[in-house]
């Protein structure tokens, strides 16, 4: 394992960091800024920044979880570009394949995965979100490999993703999760048909799925037939761990700077003036900003000492996703009517760009990624505070 140290790795981003790289990317088509998303990723790679996490063998850093946390926030610090048209490739295609793929399904994507190849996922269909296990699309033996015909939806980088890691049930007879498959699906065939969502802050990186006999060899099957289920918890937990960093890191570094518009707390000279509600409302974020933080470093410090971090992670997920809109409807008072005239980017610039409307609106997206927030509150009261279960719920299921 490499060894890191901070000042070394805020000192690399300050250096390599595009200057005005926001300003440069809203003239991209969505198909240039993907193409400006790898190029940073490339030199991210070459320090081993991209996927920090995965082993060196297959084109990540090989670093620690406290190491990944340093990379992230020295990143956020300093607002360099997101790589998220990647964030499949580089998070949930390595826990995935390096957990269940076979050695020759390893062998053949993930170093493609990290190095810039677009996946996307399909796992959400229209009747299922929450409840995962209630997905319809199907999957029928065919041969040598199967045949799939269903619907997917919020497909984040569908329209520009080489694969899928998709599910589909192949025993519509057995238990619900007993019956579902874990696939790796090539994109570019007859039988998929990829449809984009545009969003209300303006990208349209989301896209719905229409599967129509499209085909999968055998060989792209991960994990055992019907044992889809179980693989899928692999890909899930990617979604959660010292991911949240780079939003926590921004709020702070926005909260700050929103805090120095407001003028001096201190002033040169005379009485010091009672705060202003602004001011005092600021502190108050800026405060949970610090809790937040602080929850997100204990749970990347329990993942290191082996723990999966139980149901803090879902305290850390309400947390953060509900201190970045309050943040970001901060941002937006303050800014008044220019947080109007830039409410609609093409691009998807991070969390927390500095656009205030656009930041506000695309925030609302966060408590729902990832497993929504009521859900995470369902997780709170039941396992953590031992509240009884609500008795009309199907049981498991939940992202
Ligand atoms: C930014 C973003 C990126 C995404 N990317 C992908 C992707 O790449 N691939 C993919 O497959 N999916 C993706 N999704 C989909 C995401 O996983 C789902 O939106 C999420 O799981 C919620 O499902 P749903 O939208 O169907 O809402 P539903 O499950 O229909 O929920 C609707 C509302 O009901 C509430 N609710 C549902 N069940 C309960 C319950 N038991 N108790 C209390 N409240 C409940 C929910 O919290 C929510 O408020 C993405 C979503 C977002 C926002």
């Amino acid at each position: 394992m490499r060894e890191l140290r901070e000042t070394e790795v805020v000192e690399w981003f300050e250096t390599h960091v595009p200057s005005d790289w926001q300003r440069s990317v809203d003239s991209m088509s969505a198909e240039e800024y993907v193409e400006f998303q790898r190029n940073w990723l490339r030199t991210l790679n070459e320090r081993g920044f991209g996927a920090p996490g995965v082993p060196e063998k297959w084109g990540g850093g090989g670093y620690s979880l406290r190491d990944q946390a340093t990379i992230f926030a020295a990143g956020a610090r300093v607002s360099a570009p997101p790589t998220d048209a990647f964030e499949v490739s580089l998070n949930h295609v390595p826990a995935t394949l390096l957990t269940a793929g076979t050695p020759a399904q390893q062998e053949r994507y993930v170093r493609g995965a990290i190095d810039g190849t677009v996946w996307c996922q399909g796992f959400s269909e229209p009747g299922a979100g929450s409840d995962l296990a209630a997905l319809a699309a199907r999957a029928v033996r065919d041969g040598d490999g199967w045949r799939i015909t269903g619907q997917k939806t919020w497909s984040s980088h569908a329209a520009h993703a080489e694969h899928c890691l998709l599910l589909a049930r192949t025993d519509p007879n057995a238990r619900r999760h007993a019956g579902i498959t874990y696939f790796i699906l090539d994109m570019d065939q007859p039988g998929v048909q990829v449809r984009p969502i545009r969003q209300i802050h303006g990208p349209a990186e989301f896209c719905e799925l229409f599967l129509d006999g499209a085909w999968v060899p055998d060989e792209n099957v991960i994990g055992e037939v019907n044992g889809g289920w179980a693989v899928a918890q692999a890909t899930l937990a990617a979604e959660r761990g010292p991911i949240a960093l780079p939003t926590i890191e921004r709020i702070g570094a926005e909260l700050a700077d929103l805090a120095s518009g407001l003028g001096p707390v201190e002033p040169a000279d005379g009485p010091r003036p009672p705060l202003s509600r602004a001011q005092t409302d600021l502190a108050a974020l800026l405060a949970r900003q610090i809790a937040v933080r602080s929850l997100a470093l204990d749970t990347v410090d329990l993942s290191e000492r082996g723990s999966d971090g139980g149901q803090l992670n879902s305290v850390l997920k309400v947390g953060w996703s509900e201190l970045l809109q309050e943040a970001t409807s901060a941002a937006v008072l303050l800014a008044g009517e220019r947080a109007l005239a830039e409410s609609d980017s093409e691009h998807f610039l991070g969390y927390v760009s500095g656009r205030p409307g656009s930041d506000w609106l695309g925030s609302w997206a966060a408590t729902i990624a990832g497993g929504a927030n009521e859900i995470q509150l369902n997780i709170i009261a039941e396992r953590l505070l031992g509240l009884p279960r609500d008795p009309s719920r199907q049981p498991g299921g939940s992202r």
